[in-house]
């Protein structure tokens, strides 16, 4: 799977066929799953990149509402950067709730 392959509906163009990567598994870098979640993730919804950024944090190309950015269910956040053929991973701030059963 490519980022550029991936079209603005949330869709991964493979082979002619349109697969929905929302309600699919994928697998999640080690850089996204930093609390030992599981590498296969399900991809719960999709939004647009336009929500967390406004320029790509690979090639600093600016954002449109065209690119989407998918969240899976342990709520890692993949947006594919087609403007560089990049996948960009991000991953939400741990709630100090957490933070606190970690250290015990
Ligand atoms: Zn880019």
């Amino acid at each position: 799977m490519k980022a550029a392959e991936i079209d603005e509906d949330g869709n991964w163009i493979h082979e002619g066929e349109k697969i929905p990567l929302v309600g699919s598994t994928i697998p999640v870098p080690d850089t996204a799953r930093l609390r030992g979640e599981p590498e296969q993730q399900e991809v719960l919804y999709m939004t647009t990149a336009l929500v967390k950024y406004d320029n790509c944090l690979s090639c600093n190309e600016h954002f449109d509402e065209t690119y989407p950015c998918f969240v899976t269910e342990y709520g890692a956040r993949m947006i594919p950067a087609r403007c560089c053929d990049t996948f960009l991973w991000i991953t939400e701030k741990i709630g100090e709730e957490y933070d606190g059963r970690n250290d015990a």
